[in-house]
């Protein structure tokens, strides 16, 4: 899961082990270049399709029935119901599929360990296109139940049909909070739940609900661990691109916009060489056993830088595994992974931290769902460095949403 789009995709190695190579993948932050020309040919032809396409957009208004036009392919989906249901678009689920070192851990993980799924019973907890429940059956699960909300659930319908696998799995369109499952208990629960910062959009609740309600006792969760860690960057360039730039637009002072640029962690690819300290785990879940309120907490930390160096952002990344596997597997979102479309958060600081070879950049983070909307995460940081060159000390709150 995870919603964004540009996402590193045509990974080819085996990911899955994280014994794997760890290297940094392209750098997808964008970069204007003021002297680039504006009229480049394919900005021409661009501009070409769209007159056409307003030319004929002229002429089916003229020809009446100015509704068919909002409706949108054959599923008679609007652009309003993509904006509330983002899951319905093929897109979405084209990112994450391509996103080789999620989708192919899974599958490593399923593939790998068939000893798991032997005549078990599996419910894919938000299964979009099928494709968690299709690696299941082909294991040798006994019946997997996908239960995907969105309309993309018609699609693995479809999907499971044409590949042949109707006999087992049974796709249920619905919220798991609301659907009936054919069975009372399930063996297993697997699930690609993870958002942005790990917790974005909250879906570990609905895995959380699932757990408690099907899974037997000695059931098993994949994956059943998950940890979110911290770090500190040096990024003054990016930061003068995304915050400094308000200060002056065209000529006029949005720095208003500042605030809330800063408020708003920053979901991005950043390089392996802009740590300046050590990686700090901040928590770890254990799906099989947590309750939904471990989702709230607070965390100390202690960042040590490795060099002299300035700090301009605080970066959190998740890493999930799979401890049920023969050997031990999962993925990490860390910088010094391959990239994922999870990328990394970058969290701004108000301060610019010079910091020393050796010093620490003390304190905490406090995250919990935001009380009004659920799925938005709210972020407290408390940090302070008490250093040669720099002594500061600072709250600052963000609000991923
Ligand atoms: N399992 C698929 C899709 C993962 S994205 C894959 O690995 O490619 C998560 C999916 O969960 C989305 O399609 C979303 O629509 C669905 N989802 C989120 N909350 C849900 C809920 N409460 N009930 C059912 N499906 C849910």
């Amino acid at each position: 899961m995870g919603r964004r789009k540009d996402s590193s995709s045509n990974n080819t190695e085996s990911p899955g082990s994280f014994s794997g190579t760890q290297h940094q993948g392209t750098k997808t932050r964008f970069h204007y270049n003021d002297d680039e020309p504006t009229t480049e040919i394919s900005k021409l032809e661009d501009s070409m399709a769209a007159s056409d396409k307003a030319m004929a957009a002229e002429d089916d208004s003229m020809m009446g029935d100015p509704d068919v036009s909002f409706v949108d392919g054959d599923d008679g989906q609007t652009s309003a119901d993509y904006y509330f249901d983002s899951y319905s678009h093929f897109g979405i689920h084209e990112e994450m599929l391509k996103d080789a070192v999620r989708t192919k851990t899974y599958q490593n993980v399923i593939y790998q360990n068939k000893f798991l799924f032997k005549d078990k019973v599996v419910l894919d907890v938000g299964a979009g296109t099928g494709i968690l429940s299709l690696f299941c059956a082909k294991a040798g699960a006994a019946h997997v139940y996908a239960v995907e909300c969105a309309h993309v659930a018609d699609m693995a319908k479809e999907i499971v049909e044409s590949n042949g696998f109707s006999n087992l799995i049974t796709v249920l369109k619905g919220k798991i909070e609301e659907i009936e499952l054919p069975v009372a208990k399930v063996d297993i629960i697997i699930s690609e739940w993870m958002g942005y910062f790990l917790l974005f959009e909250n879906m570990l609740n609905t895995v959380l609900y699932a757990r408690d309600k099907w899974l037997v006792d000695d059931g098993i969760m994949l994956p059943d661990k998950a940890s979110l860690y911290l770090t500190a960057i040096e990024d003054a360039d990016y930061k003068d691109e995304k915050i400094e730039f308000w200060n002056n637009v065209y000529g006029f002072d949005m720095s208003c916009i500042k605030k809330q640029a800063m408020m708003e962690p920053l979901v991005d690819t950043v390089d392996q060489h802009q740590i300046v300290t050590n990686c700090q785990l901040l928590k770890t879940m254990n799906i099989s056993k947590m309750i939904s309120g471990d989702v709230s907490f607070t965390s100390p930390f202690k960042l040590v830088a490795y060099r002299d160096d300035f700090i301009h952002a605080l970066v959190a990344y998740f890493d999930v595994s799979f401890t049920k596997c023969h050997k031990l597997m999962g993925f990490s979102t860390g910088p010094r992974s391959r990239a994922t479309h999870w990328k990394q958060t970058v969290l701004y600081l108000e301060d610019v931290l010079t910091i020393c070879e050796g010093e620490a950049v003390t304190g905490s983070m406090t995250v919990a769902p935001n009380k009004k909307n659920p799925r938005d995460i709210d972020i407290m940081v408390k940090y302070s460095l008490n250093g040669q060159r720099c002594v500061v000390s600072r709250t600052q709150h963000f609000k991923m949403r």
